[in-house]
């Protein structure tokens, strides 16, 4: 991520308690969201998938003077339920919730998706990048008993075929209906939920896509501004769906892609 961010600070989070779920390094995208909502006044509780993670993550978190750091993983009950059971200890309620998690294993991730999908592969994918945020919903919810705001991460995949995103497309189009009917449950209890749909980022999860990179370069060439999605823009999206100033906004997918979603066919090159 550049360091010459100039990244806006404020008090539009100011008061608000939230869990940032998702960060493994100084790339993740739930990284770039938790920056900008610490400098908007946000107080951030962090989940983190296993101890290699806890000694990455510690640093970056301390930077923006947080401390709270909480394992779970999103497969297991017993640590979902500790995770949320020791934000609950110390906080009571909270205000916003951010899922950044995605997983589908190398293999399911190239070639085609009819042949390589298998049964496991399609169960885990599911499991880790759509259900998972259903659960966090739920859970999140019990703490927000004075509404609040939910957000999760997906991309175009969802909606066009893109080479090698295979399964984890098939995930999206169910994470972002899972983000509709979220929207609608909770929606009495003033709860928001919304996604964002980014560009193709250079973070551990691209890398994990056949050809991911190009990705990137595709995404440059043929989008509408001619450049990469930019981390400030996708966390000052965040900023705004999670913030006061997104208020009415719910079952909404923002894309932040530097207008990629809108090419039907790119421009001729002769
Ligand atoms: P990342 O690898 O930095 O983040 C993925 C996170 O998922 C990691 O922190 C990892 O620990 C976590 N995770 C995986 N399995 C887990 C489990 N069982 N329990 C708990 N956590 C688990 O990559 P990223 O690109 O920042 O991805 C964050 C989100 O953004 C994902 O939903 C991804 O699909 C989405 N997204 C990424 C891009 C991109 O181009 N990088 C574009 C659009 C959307």
């Amino acid at each position: 991520m550049s360091d010459d961010w100039n990244m806006p600070e404020g008090n539009l989070m100011a008061g608000k308690r939230g869990i940032v779920m998702g960060v493994a390094n100084q790339n993740s995208i739930a990284w770039g969201i938790s920056r900008q909502l610490a400098a908007q006044g946000a107080e951030i509780a962090f989940t983190y998938q296993g101890e290699g993670l806890e000694r990455r993550v510690r640093p970056l978190i301390e930077s923006i003077g947080m401390d709270t750091m909480i394992p779970a993983d999103v497969t297991d009950d017993e640590s979902m339920d500790a995770a949320f059971a020791a934000i609950k200890d110390k906080w009571g309620t909270i205000d916003f919730l951010v899922h950044s998690i995605a997983f589908a294993g190398k293999d399911e991730l190239m070639g085609s998706m009819v042949e390589k999908t298998s049964r496991e592969g399609f169960r885990r994918a599911m499991d880790i990048s759509v259900y998972s945020f259903i659960d966090c919903a739920r859970r999140g919810a019990e703490l927000m008993p004075n509404g609040g705001a939910m957000l999760c991460m997906t991309y175009l995949g969802a909606e066009r075929t893109i080479p090698s995103y295979n399964v984890m497309g098939v995930a999206k189009a169910a994470l972002e209906a899972s983000t509709r009917y979220a929207a609608r449950d909770l929606g009495k209890q003033g709860i928001r939920v919304n996604a964002i749909s980014a560009g193709a980022m250079r973070t551990l999860s691209l890398a994990g896509i056949r050809g991911g990179k190009s990705l990137m370069g595709t995404g440059r060439e043929w989008s509408l501004l001619k450049e990469d999605t930019k981390m400030e823009g996708v966390a000052g999206a965040a900023l705004y769906l999670l913030s006061d100033i997104g208020l009415s906004i719910t079952g909404e997918i923002v894309h932040v892609d530097a207008g990629f979603h809108a090419v039907g066919v790119p421009e001729p090159t002769e």
